[in-house]
């Protein structure tokens, strides 16, 4: 269990030690649910502490890139085994720093435990190829080697699936790291990060700096230490980022935002589709970057799926994550119920028709809360700000279609493209809709949720550049290969002239 009831100090770990920070000041992080409640508090770092970090990840990072493998594989498997044993309180830190649904954080452990053990496993696979030389008596080969030390910059919304994602491969790749979570969210940071010291990771190989992203991030940045960057958050931040790794020639991988879309056509199951979208829209509040913010439905289904709709978001019961009778909870900060209350102002300005909800609520158990009302705006312009902006948020945008084609049109009218979805029983517009909605994920039949962590995940366009995280992709950012010719002959022998 977590206890808050009296909200402990919680500190960096750099080279192996929990210390506080160089400035002696630290934050505090409250319940979104009841804000008056704090969770903990924080270090506020400052970019002296992000250096220590490197000076610590650098000094540990030949050790750790010579350990076999599997060895490091045996280190993950039992991080695994304590988080399995932690797994409820991680749930319970996730929902009382970030406000989702226990049930929904319950499933972010689970995954963030299936990342550990796949990772683990491929420490007996991080294979290279043998290929024949053209060259007689010369082996040629390619193996894998480490970047060397690696900065993970996370975002609030997964404070610990997403860490884990990346942390995971980049271990078991022979990295050794500096990770700075999101300041909102640096509870299952702390956790996140004993469960591997007590696993027995060397000191130094996975150090924690928490503290503002413009200082503490951008430090990791600059460092020529740090060979790379894996970050995920906001398009803004995240194209900055790739800009300047890019000009340091750092490899960098970045997932940003997302306007994911459900295309529901007139030969859809509602039975699937209803659900689908109302759990894509408005689970976990709809603060997940794969959340369901346009649904595009074909005119012969719309009128049916639209009374669906509004019935089965009104059955909704929102409340304190910590009920597991709530289907919605607060809005993770303030900052965010400010940015979705001032986007239900534009679309309404706009010449949206609001159909559904579109209040913050603040009476009775809602009083200390984030809360808002899951909204469904309709007659929505693709040239609307609320159609192509990401809000992250309980709102969905609805938009009628002509046909499948007017349908793709409008899903690729937007800057973005991480996932999309289509609800249909037919093979040939199932297969059209694949090969030309410009997301990195499609789905069909299904929200436009999630992902599996044996396969690849990412976006197009605004939603990601560089190599997809997960699946074997994910363990291809985290290494460099090297390519080796073997002379074994004899003596000297004719070389090709060719570079
Ligand atoms: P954010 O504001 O961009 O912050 C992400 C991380 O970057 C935080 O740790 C932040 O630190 C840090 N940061 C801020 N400024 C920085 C700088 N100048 N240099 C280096 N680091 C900096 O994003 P967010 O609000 O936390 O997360 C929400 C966004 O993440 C949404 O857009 C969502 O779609 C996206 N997301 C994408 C995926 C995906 O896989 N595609 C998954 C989840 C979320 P501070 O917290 O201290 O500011």
């Amino acid at each position: 269990m977590t206890d808050i009831s009296s909200p402990k100090t919680h500190q960096n770990f750099i080279g192996g030690k929990w210390q506080d920070s160089v400035s002696g000041q630290t934050y505090p992080v409250a319940n979104p649910a009841h804000t008056s409640q704090v969770v903990g508090h924080f270090q506020s770092s400052l970019p002296q502490d992000a250096e220590n970090a490197v000076h610590a990840a650098h000094s540990a990072s030949k050790e750790w890139a010579n350990m076999p493998a599997p060895q490091r594989g045996a280190i993950l498997y039992k991080a695994l085994d304590i988080m399995e044993r932690r797994a409820q309180e991680m749930a319970e830190s996730i929902t009382i720093e970030e406000g989702k649904p226990i049930a929904d954080a319950m499933g972010e452990v689970k995954r963030a435990m299936n990342i550990i053990e796949y990772a683990a496993g491929e420490g007996r696979r991080l294979f290279g190829y043998t290929t024949p030389s053209e060259l007689p008596d010369t082996i040629a080969y390619t193996m894998k080697r480490p970047i060397g030390v690696v900065a993970l910059i996370t975002p609030w919304n997964f404070p610990l699936a997403i860490p884990a994602w990346k942390l995971a491969p980049c271990l078991i790749s022979g990295n050794t790291v500096i990770y700075k979570p999101a300041s909102a969210t640096p509870l299952s940071a702390v956790k996140l990060v004993e469960i591997f010291e007590e696993a027995g990771l060397p000191a130094g190989v996975l150090n924690l700096v928490t503290g503002p992203g413009g200082s503490v991030g951008n430090t990791l940045i600059e460092d020529p230490r740090v060979g790379g960057i894996s970050f995920t958050g906001s398009t803004e931040i995240g194209t900055a980022i790739t800009a300047r790794a890019s000009e340091l020639l750092k490899k960098v991988q970045c997932e940003m935002g997302g306007k994911n879309a459900a295309i529901i056509l007139n030969d859809a199951d509602l039975d699937k589709a209803v659900p689908g979208v109302v759990g894509g829209a408005f689970g976990s509040t709809g603060q997940r970057c794969t959340a369901t913010s346009r649904a595009i439905v074909e005119e012969g289904i719309y009128d049916d799926f639209m009374s669906s709709l509004v019935e089965q978001t009104a059955a909704l019961t929102i409340g304190d994550g910590m009920n597991e009778s709530k289907d919605l909870a607060p809005l993770s900060s303030k900052n965010q119920l400010d940015t979705v209350l001032e986007y239900i102002g534009i679309g309404t300005e706009e010449g949206a028709r609001l159909t559904f909800g579109g209040h913050q609520l603040q009476d009775g158990e809602f009083a200390d809360g984030y809360y808002v009302e899951p909204t469904i705006f309709e007659d929505v312009k693709t040239d609307m700000r609320i159609a192509q902006e990401e809000i992250f948020g309980p709102v969905l945008s609805v938009f009628r279609a002509s046909d499948l084609e007017d349908a793709i049109r409008i899903n690729n009218a937007v800057e973005f493209g991480l996932s999309s979805s289509v609800y249909t029983r037919d093979l040939v517009q199932a297969h059209e809709y694949i090969n030309t909605a410009h997301t990195g994920m499609v789905h069909v039949n299904a929200p436009t949720l999630g992902g599996e962590v044996h396969l690849p995940f990412g976006g197009l366009g605004a939603s990601g550049t560089g190599q997809r995280e997960q699946g074997t992709e994910g363990f291809e950012f985290f290494s460099e290969t090297v390519t080796v010719y073997i002379d074994h002959s004899a003596g000297a022998k004719e070389r090709s002239r060719f570079i």
